[in-house]
C-alpha cells in the first residue's frame, strides 16, 4: 500500500501492467452492474409490503375525521398523516401539506409557482425579474439542479465543508445580491457527501441577511430517519430556528417515503410557516382536490407511530448498512495510504462520496462503464453537469446485491488506480 506520489515512473508503468491484466479480465466478463441512481433493493421494499393490505384487512375506510377516503377531498391531507409527518419533520400540523407520491414532484411545482406567481411576499413573480439566481452547495443533488436548469435559473455553486455549506460564502452572496432568491439544502446525510449540517450552520441560515424579502432555503430532508448507526446524527430544528430569528417565512421544507416505504409509490410532504402554507394551498387549489388519501391511511396505519417507524428503519440499516461497509472496506483496502482519492464515512443516507484526484472522475466513470460498471455520470453532482476539478463521484450502495457491490467496488478501485497511475505518468513526462 504505498503512497503513489512515492513511485517513479518504471515502478507505476509496472504497477499498471498488473492492474491492466485484472481490468481486462473483469471486462471479458461481460458484467452488468448498476450503482448509478439511489435505489431501494428488493428486500428493503418487502419490509413494507404489508401496507398492501393494511387497510382490506383493518376494516374501515374512513380516516379519523370520518373522512371517506375513497372519495374527492381533502386538499393538504388527512388529518392523520399530517399529525404523523408533522411528527417526523417536528413541526405542527398546520404547517404540514401532504403532497401526493414524489418530494421532488413537490420541488418542481414550489420552483414553477414561484417563477409564475412569486412567494408569500413577492413584489412579482420570480419569471418576471431580469434574472432569478440559486445557490447550490456541491456536491449535490443532480436533480435540484436539473428543475433550475429547466426554469432557467442561474446556479451558483457553494463549497461543502464538513459540517454543512460554505456560510461565509453564502451569508456574503446572498447580502449582496438581490437576484438570488433561493438555495437548495439537503441538511441531513446529504446527497452525496452523508454531511449532516452542525447547529450552527442552520442557525446562520436562520438569521442571515438576504437583500431579497423573498428569499427561501429549499430544505429536503429526505433522509431525516436514515440512520446506519444507533447514534443517528441531530438536525437543529430550522423552522423554529427562523421562527426564532424572526424570518418564520424563508424555509420550505420538503420529505418523503421513497426510501421509507415504496420509491415512487410513497408520500411526499411539505412543511412550512402557516402563511406560506395557506399562500400555497390557495394556488394548488387549483391544481387538484386533493392527493392521494388512500395511501396516505396506509402508510398511517401500517406505521402507527414515530416508535414503529424508526424500528422500521432499523430494519432497512440492517439491510443496507453492510453494503455501505462493503464499500467503505474496499476504498479502505484497495485505495487507502496510496494518496489518489478521498471518501466521507456516512452515518445515514443513501450514497458515498468519492473524490478521485483532480481531473479524474471522468475517466474513472467511463473505465468502469467499459468494464460494465454503472456509475452516476461524473459531474452530475455539480450544476450544469460541470465539476470544476472533475473529481466527484457519487456510489449508490443499496440496490445491487453484496457479492455484485464486492465486484463492483474492486473495479471501481481498479479504475481509480489506473486513471490516476495514467495522470501520475503523465505529470512525471512534463516535469
Ligand atoms: N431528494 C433527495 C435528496 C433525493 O436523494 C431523492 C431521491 N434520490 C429525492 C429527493 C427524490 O425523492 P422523491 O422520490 O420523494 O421524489
Amino acid at each position: 500500500m504505498s503512497d503513489y506520489a512515492s513511485l517513479n515512473a518504471a515502478q507505476l508503468k509496472e504497477l499498471q501492467t498488473e492492474l491492466l491484466e485484472k481490468y481486462n479480465t473483469y471486462k471479458q466478463e461481460g458484467l452488468k452492474l448498476d450503482m448509478s441512481r439511489g435505489k431501494p433493493s428488493p428486500e428493503q421494499l418487502n419490509l413494507s409490503n404489508g401496507m398492501l393490505d393494511v387497510l382490506t384487512s383493518n376494516g374501515t375506510l374512513k380516516a379519523a375525521d370520518g373522512t371517506d377516503v375513497r372519495n374527492y377531498g381533502g386538499l393538504d391531507g388527512l388529518p392523520e398523516a399530517k399529525d404523523f409527518f408533522s411528527q417526523v419533520l417536528e413541526v405542527k400540523p398546520e404547517e404540514i401539506i401532504i403532497g401526493g407520491n414524489s418530494s421532488l414532484n413537490l420541488m418542481h411545482d414550489t420552483i414553477a409557482r414561484a417563477m409564475l406567481l412569486g412567494v408569500y411576499g413577492s413584489n412579482a413573480p420570480w419569471g418576471k425579474l431580469p434574472a432569478v439566481k440559486f445557490l447550490c452547495p456541491s456536491p449535490g443533488y443532480d436533480r435540484h439542479f436539473s428543475i433550475c436548469e429547466l426554469f432557467g435559473i442561474e446556479m451558483i455553486v457553494v463549497d461543502m465543508k464538513a459540517d454543512g455549506p460554505d456560510m461565509d460564502h453564502i451569508e456574503k452572496l446572498v447580502k449582496e445580491d438581490e437576484a438570488i432568491k433561493g438555495i437548495w439544502c439537503v441538511p441531513k446525510y446529504s446527497n452525496p457527501d452523508g454531511i449532516t449540517y452542525s447547529d450552527e450552520v442552520v442557525e446562520r441560515f436562520a438569521k442571515m441577511e438576504t437583500k431579497a424579502d423573498d428569499f427561501r432555503i429549499f430544505w429536503d430532508d429526505a433522509y431525516t430517519v436514515h440512520h446506519l448507526t444507533d447514534e443517528p446524527d441531530r438536525l437543529k430544528n430550522i423552522l423554529a430556528a427562523c421562527k426564532a430569528a424572526g424570518n418564520a417565512d424563508r424555509v420550505f421544507m420538503f420529505t418523503s417515503t421513497s426510501k421509507i416505504s415504496f420509491a415512487g409509490s410513497g408520500i411526499g410532504v411539505f412543511a412550512s410557516s402557516v402563511n406560506n402554507v395557506n399562500f400555497i394551498k390557495k394556488q394548488l387549489a387549483m391544481q387538484t382536490i386533493g392527493s392521494d388519501k388512500i395511501n396516505q391511511l396506509r402508510h398511517v396505519r401500517f406505521f402507527k407511530n414515530i416508535e414503529n417507524l424508526k424500528l422500521h428503519m432499523k430494519k432497512q440499516a440492517e439491510i443496507i448498512k453492510p453494503k455501505f461497509d462493503t464499500v467503505l472496506s474496499k476504498l479502505e483496502s484497495e485505495l487507502g495510504g496510496k494518496n489518489i482519492a478521498s471518501w466521507f464515512k456516512p452515518n445515514g443516507g443513501y450514497f458515498i462520496s468519492l473524490n478521485t484526484l483532480d481531473g479524474c472522475a471522468k475517466a474513472v466513470v467511463q473505465m468502469a462503464k467499459d468494464a460494465g460498471v454503472t456509475l452516476t455520470g461524473a459531474g452530475a453532482t455539480y450544476p450544469y453537469g460541470n465539476d470544476p476539478k472533475d473529481r466527484n463521484i457519487r456510489i449508490a450502495p443499496t440496490y445491487p446485491s453484496l457479492e455484485e457491490l464486492e465486484k463492483a467496488m474492486e473495479i471501481l478501485c481498479l479504475c481509480v488506480q489506473l486513471v490516476s497511475i495514467e495522470k501520475k505518468l503523465s505529470e512525471q513526462a512534463v516535469r
